[in-house]
């Protein structure tokens, strides 16, 4: 049905397509913005500034609340539980933690029990797809209420930086329908979420101009996107010397990771701070950027795990684990997200007092193989290394050589690979072959998303 409603909407001229994306607009923005998502910012706005204390006997509450639900009202953990031996009685507190097993999508999948809170009506509620990484699919369910929690706490973070997402106007990358493949106009104008859509699959040396053109004829406040998708545009207009008729207050990013010199090219052409989250699908958690660039941890969402890599413990890289705080429709439990951070202990002198993480690394599966059998995780930490490099990627097909392919930026010297080789031989310890390929650009997988680091011998 979904489908045969698409090639419906793509045969339809553009200016009516506007109209029925904006028509979903408005009912996304009622929503979203509804008439809690106000008093639910105000909330967030406030506790952003608790003190230690408070956070911590905040998320007491609602770890709690949330392990009854998942005891009492989730199947797959009713029996997650009991396979291994937990009873709710045995937890008393989250330092009572780790007596709870971790628990995955993997598994979730693989016990064909649902995990939504039973205890809410099905009309209740709202179910959506992610396909992740792996493409296979996972359902989130959320109610009207805790998905306006978690808009608020993405509008919290864009207030940071003086957004607002009901009054300002912003130009959205998106990887989404609305745009078919064969259409000339690159955008889709949405008059319910006060936007334009640009479309991320035509972004190429043929379209930018038309990018160009469409930020010059529309007066809009933010930019939001992918970063590696706004990042295309933006060596356009640097290796153009383009100067726009409008520039964003700021940049806001998300989705895939945002790597320092990424960072650095979009703020230069944009003339604009970036600024960037991370989150995930499934609604578990969420760390946003502050004023100082540091990634903070949204308590109210989510309550996280920096769990050892089993390979190398020792590392400074952690698996990221949550467990749901504020997504009382589907509970999840010492959930593995999947991704791999850098945590630290250090304070932000912003003043919030919420958990910092050093850095988002990526996924857990983008790793290296080596010939002694090592994973190497995080290997896109050496792209800060890639001066002059506008866009770069680690390859490997091969278990004894990888390739790095890379899109020169207008200074480019060749020395400049000398400093990434001897990066990349730290991790790997010398033990590969490393093939520099020079690309015009870098394919992004088919939902949009562009991969630091892709191995075809991990499967
Ligand atoms: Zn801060």
């Amino acid at each position: 049905m979904k489908n045969k409603l698409e090639t419906v909407y793509f045969l339809l001229p553009e200016i009516i397509q506007d109209l029925i994306f904006s028509i979903y607009g408005i009912y996304l923005r009622a929503l979203r913005f509804g008439r809690i998502y106000g008093s639910n910012l105000n909330n967030l706005l406030e506790s952003e500034w608790c003190s230690e204390n408070e956070i911590t006997r905040y998320q007491e509450i609602k770890f709690m609340e949330s392990l009854r639900i998942a005891f009492d009202h989730s199947e797959f953990y009713k029996f997650w539980f009991n396979k291994h031996g937990v009873k709710l009685s045995d937890i008393k507190a989250i330092s009572d933690i780790q007596k709870l097993p971790l628990s995955s999508k993997k598994d979730i999948r693989a016990s064909g029990l649902s995990y939504h809170n039973n205890s809410i009506p099905k009309y209740a509620l709202k179910k959506s797809l992610t396909s992740g990484t792996t493409g296979q699919s996972f359902t989130v369910y959320n109610t009207i209420k805790t998905s306006c929690i978690q808009w608020a706490i993405w509008g919290r973070h864009k207030k940071r930086f003086n957004i607002s997402m009901i009054r300002d106007k912003y130009l959205m990358f998106g990887a989404r329908v609305p745009i078919s493949l064969n259409s000339k106009r690159i955008f889709r104008k949405d008059f319910g979420l006060n936007r334009r859509y640009l479309t991320i699959y035509k972004l190429s040396e043929s379209n930018f101009e038309k990018y160009i053109d469409c930020i010059n004829n529309y007066r809009y406040d933010f930019i939001a996107g992918y970063p590696s998708s706004i990042l295309l545009l933006a060596n356009y207009i640097l290796q153009n010397n383009i100067t726009l008729l409008n520039y964003p207050k700021v940049v806001i990013t998300g989705s895939d990771a945002l790597f320092p010199e990424t960072k650095k090219s979009i703020a230069k052409a944009f003339r604009a701070e970036v600024t960037d989250q991370y989150g995930m699908a499934e609604g578990c958690g969420n760390f946003s950027q502050c004023e100082l660039g540091r990634y903070h941890l949204d308590f109210e969402m989510g309550f996280p795990e920096f769990i050892d890599m089993s390979e190398n413990p020792n590392s400074n890289i952690k698996h990221l684990v949550f467990t749901s705080l504020s997504n009382i429709a589907m509970p999840l439990i010492r959930y593995d997200t999947g991704d791999l951070v850098i945590p630290t202990n250090e304070k932000c002198n912003c003043g919030r007092k919420s958990i910092v993480v050093e850095r988002i690394v990526g996924r857990e599966e983008d790793y290296i193989l080596t010939p002694e059998g090592n994973k190497i995780q995080g290997l896109n930490q050496v792209f800060e290394y890639a001066n002059n490099i506008d866009m770069i990627q680690v390859y490997q097909e091969n278990i004894d050589s990888i390739e790095v392919r890379y899109v020169k930026g207008l200074k480019f010297e060749n020395q400049d690979l000398d400093r990434l080789k001897y990066e990349l031989n730290k991790r790997i310890q010398n033990s590969m072959k490393i093939n520099f390929i020079d690309v015009q650009n870098i394919p992004l997988t088919k939902s949009g998303k562009y991969k630091a680091v892709v191995s075809k011998i991990n499967l």
